[in-house]
C-alpha cells in the first residue's frame, strides 16, 4: 500500500473499498514512528486514531452514511483548538492547556470524518519562520535535516512532505503556511481574508491572519477549501462564498489570463536559483497561454516594516491574556505585588514572543503611535490601493514565495531582522487580504523552491485553477526520506 497518495486518491480508494482506512492509518502511524526522531513534526499524537479509522471501515461495510474525508489522517497546527486536546502553541505558557471547544474548521472536518492524527509544531504562538522558536525544539526539513523546514507552520509542512499525514492545517499571518510549504515542497494556501473561520485559532494578529491547508496537490487544497470555507456566526470577519465548489472546473486553464510579475519581489537579495525558477515558471505560464508582464508595487519595500509594526501591536493585545490570571500555569501569588507577579508569569514566554510583546507595547503607545503604528496602517492602506489597482489590469500576480533557499538550522536565529526580511514576498497578501498560494516548483542543491501566485479578493477559484495548470507542468524528484 502506498501512503504517498493525494487526499483525493485516498478518498476515492477508501470509498470504493480498495483501501481500508484502518490499514492506511496503521501505515501512517508506522511512518511517524520511523521518521519522527529525525524530523520532530509532532508535538502530540492522537492515541485513538487507529480506533477511529476502524470505525470508518465498519461504517463503510455497513453501508452507513460517511463524510467526504473517509478517515483521512490530517495533522493540525498546535494553535488550532481541538476539544479535550492539548493546544500548546509550542509555548511553555500553554504547556498544560486543554482546549475546551473545537475550532470551526475542526468541527467541519469532524463532520466529514477526518481523523486528526496529531498536533504539529510551530514557532511559539506562530511568531517566526523556521520553527526554531518552538519551546519544544525545532522541526527539521525532510529534504535535508540540517536545514530549517520554514515556519511558522513547519510541523504541518514536514508532516505532509514526509508522509506522516495526507493533509494539514496551518495558519498564515505573514506567510506561515506558504513559507514552510515552499521550503518543504508542498502546496500551501492562504485564502482571501474571511474565507475560513478563525474561531478556535489562537490569535496572533487577527486582522490579517487566516487558517490555510497544506497539501500534496492543488486539487487537494481545493478539496480542503470546499470543506472548511464559508460564513461562521462565531467569526464576524467571515465572508459568504455561497458554497463555492473550488474543485469544479479546476482544469479550466489560464489561456488569455494576464499575470503581473512583481518587480519588487525579484530584486536585490534574491538567490539566483530562485530567480531562475521564477523565470522558468513565467515561461511555463506563457506556454499555457497567459500573458506575463513586469509591474511594480512600490509599497512592498515598506511592507515588512509595516507588517511587524502591526502584528506586534496586535500580538501585544492578544497575548495580554497570558498573565496567569486568565491563562497560564500555576504559582502562588504569595510575596508578589501585582506587576512583579505578571512579570514573573510572563517569563514563560520565549525570546521571540517577548521581543514582539515589548515592541507591541511600544509602537502604538502615546507619543510614538504616529511615528510607528499609524504610519504602518498608512502603508497597509496604500499597498492595498496599489494592489487593487493592479488587479484592474492583471488577473493574477506572480513572485517566488521566498526569495532565498532554505537555510541551516541556527544560521539566522541570532539575527531577528535578517529573519524578518525573509518574509518580504509573503506579507503583502496578508496586509491586503488577498488569497495567495505556494506550489512546489523546483529543487536546487537538494532544496525546494516554491512559486507564489496571488489573486484578487474572492478570486480564490481562479487562483486554484492557475496554480493547478502550473503544477501540471512540474515534475520533481521524491523527497529523500
Ligand atoms: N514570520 C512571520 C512572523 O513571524 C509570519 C508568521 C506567521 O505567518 N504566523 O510574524
Amino acid at each position: 500500500m502506498d501512503i504517498k497518495i493525494s487526499a483525493l486518491q485516498f478518498t476515492r480508494e477508501v470509498k470504493s473499498g480498495n483501501l481500508s482506512a484502518e490499514e492506511f492509518m496503521a501505515k501512517t502511524l508506522e511512518q511517524i514512528q520511523k521518521v519522527e526522531e529525525k524530523l520532530h513534526a509532532f508535538l502530540s499524537l492522537n492515541d485513538n486514531a487507529l480506533k477511529q479509522a476502524k470505525e470508518i471501515d465498519k461504517k463503510i461495510k455497513l453501508g452507513q452514511k460517511i463524510g467526504k474525508c473517509f478517515g483521512m489522517p490530517i495533522s493540525i497546527k498546535d494553535n488550532i483548538c481541538i476539544k479535550d486536546t492539548k493546544t500548546t502553541c509550542a509555548s511553555k505558557m500553554l504547556e498544560n492547556f486543554v482546549a475546551p471547544y473545537d475550532a470551526t474548521v475542526i468541527t467541519k472536518l469532524k463532520q466529514q470524518d477526518a481523523i486528526f492524527v496529531g498536533k504539529v509544531n510551530l514557532d511559539e504562538f506562530a511568531m517566526g519562520l523556521t520553527t526554531e522558536f518552538s519551546a519544544y525544539g525545532p522541526s527539521r526539513n525532510p529534504w535535508n535535516t540540517d536545514y530549517v523546514p520554514g515556519g511558522s507552520s513547519g510541523g504541518s509542512a514536514v508532516s505532509v512532505s514526509a508522509f506522516e499525514c495526507v493533509a494539514s492545517l496551518g495558519s498564515d499571518t505573514g506567510g506561515s503556511v506558504r513559507n514552510p510549504a515552499s521550503f518543504c515542497s508542498t502546496v500551501g494556501y492562504k485564502p482571501t481574508y474571511g474565507l475560513i473561520s478563525r474561531y478556535g485559532l489562537i490569535s496572533y494578529a487577527n486582522s490579517i491572519e487566516q487558517i490555510g491547508p497544506l497539501t500534496r496537490t492543488v486539487e487537494d487544497t481545493a478539496f480542503m477549501l470546499n470543506l472548511i470555507s464559508g460564513i461562521d456566526s462565531n467569526d464576524d470577519t467571515t465572508v459568504d462564498n455561497h458554497g463555492e465548489d473550488y474543485l469544479k472546473n479546476i482544469d479550466s486553464g489560464i489561456e488569455g489570463k494576464k499575470i503581473g510579475i512583481i518587480k519588487e519581489m525579484i530584486g536585490d537579495g534574491i538567490d539566483p536559483a530562485v530567480l531562475s525558477a521564477t523565470k522558468d515558471a513565467i515561461s511555463k505560464l506563457e506556454g499555457l497561454g497567459a500573458k506575463c508582464e513586469e509591474m511594480s508595487l512600490d509599497m512592498v519595500k515598506y511592507s515588512v516594516a509595516a507588517y511587524y509594526t502591526i502584528t506586534a501591536t496586535e500580538a501585544g493585545s492578544n497575548l495580554a491574556r497570558y498573565d496567569n490570571l486568565r491563562y497560564g500555569y500555576d504559582f502562588s501569588v504569595e510575596g508578589y505585588e501585582f506587576n512583579s507577579y505578571i512579570e514573573k508569569a510572563r517569563k514563560k514566554l520565549g525570546p521571540e514572543v517577548t521581543r514582539r510583546m515589548i515592541l507591541g507595547g511600544f509602537v502604538p503607545s502615546a507619543g510614538h503611535a504616529g511615528k510607528y503604528f499609524l504610519k504602518a496602517l498608512k502603508v497597509k492602506n496604500k499597498l492595498t490601493r496599489q494592489i487593487n489597482d493592479a488587479f484592474k489590469k492583471f488577473d493574477l500576480l506572480i513572485a517566488p514565495t521566498v526569495p532565498i533557499l532554505p537555510f541551516k538550522i541556527g544560521e539566522k536565529i541570532d539575527d531577528p531582522v535578517a529573519l524578518f526580511l525573509v518574509d518580504i514576498n509573503t506579507v503583502t497578501a496578508n496586509l491586503t487580504g488577498k488569497p495567495a498560494i505556494s506550489i512546489p516548483f523546483a529543487i536546487s542543491h537538494g532544496l525546494p523552491i516554491g512559486i507564489q501566485l496571488i489573486a484578487n479578493s474572492m478570486d480564490d477559484k481562479l487562483l486554484l485553477q492557475a496554480a493547478h495548470a502550473l503544477e501540471k507542468t512540474v515534475k520533481l524528484p521524491e523527497v529523500p526520506i
